[in-house]
């Protein structure tokens, strides 16, 4: 049998402050699993339920994310959250992509632990409606929680292993990932703490920020 989402463009929203190996992972478990072309990791221009306190600027955050996905076969960037208004509202995003490129079908992807938190972001809940979603183990939320959390909301059917389609809309797949417990916020404290941080982020993303350990320690430092 193919892959469930051959062919399709996923879209890893996130803040990315700053990107870490958790997010590379999660980004290649949902391409290889569902069979997408790419997947693009694409940085919120104003994260509506972060602090803007301790916030990277954007272009920072997406310097970053370059460095972290060069060499990696199947992973991209994309700045568009930089050229909409802000905040960044991911159901906005998903239907203006679907308006410009309406050729492509793009799937969401996301970590399971924010899935639990579709009701409280923007049109969350019509997200499933809109978009395939491709929800990423976190944290051992796997999928009797996914479950649950889907009943609480929608009429669904079972279509095969960590496959539920949302009756009127779209594939939830969940997608198994070797737990790694690593956060950007537990990057930023071990950073702020003059911690080494190699292997919780890319060599290059490291490397960079010790060449100029300034830039992030004043914002983060800043942080409440
Ligand atoms: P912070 O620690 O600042 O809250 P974060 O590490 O959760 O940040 P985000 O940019 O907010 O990073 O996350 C973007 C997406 O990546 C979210 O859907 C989140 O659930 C998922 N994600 C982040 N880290 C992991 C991880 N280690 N394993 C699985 N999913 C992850």
């Amino acid at each position: 049998m193919g892959k469930p989402l051959a062919g399709s463009v996923g879209v890893l929203g996130g803040t990315f402050n700053p990107v870490h190996n958790g997010h590379l992972r999660m980004a290649l478990e949902a391409r290889e699993a569902l069979g997408l072309e790419r997947v693009d990791l694409m940085p919120a221009l104003a994260p509506p339920h972060k602090a803007r306190a301790g916030l990277l600027d954007f272009d920072a955050r997406l310097g970053l994310l370059r460095e972290a996905v060069r060499g990696v076969e199947g992973l991209g960037v994309s700045d568009f959250e930089g050229g909409m208004p802000a905040p960044s509202y991911s159901f906005v995003t998903l239907s203006r992509l679907r308006g410009l490129l309406p050729d492509v079908n793009h799937v969401f992807v996301l970590g399971s632990t924010d899935l639990l938190t579709l009701p409280e972001w923007h049109r969350g809940l019509e997200l499933p409606l809109l978009a395939d979603l491709a929800v990423v183990d976190r944290m051992g939320i796997g999928q009797d929680a996914v479950d649950a959390f889907l009943a609480a909301h929608w009429r669904f059917r079972d279509e095969g292993p960590g496959l539920r389609r949302i009756d009127g809309g779209r594939l939830v797949a969940l997608v198994p990932m070797p737990r790694l417990d690593v956060s950007a916020s537990m990057v930023r404290d071990k950073f702020c703490a003059g911690l080494e941080i190699a292997g919780l982020v890319p060599e290059a993303v490291r490397r960079t920020m010790r060449a100029r350990p300034a830039a992030f320690l004043d914002r983060w430092k800043s942080q409440p």
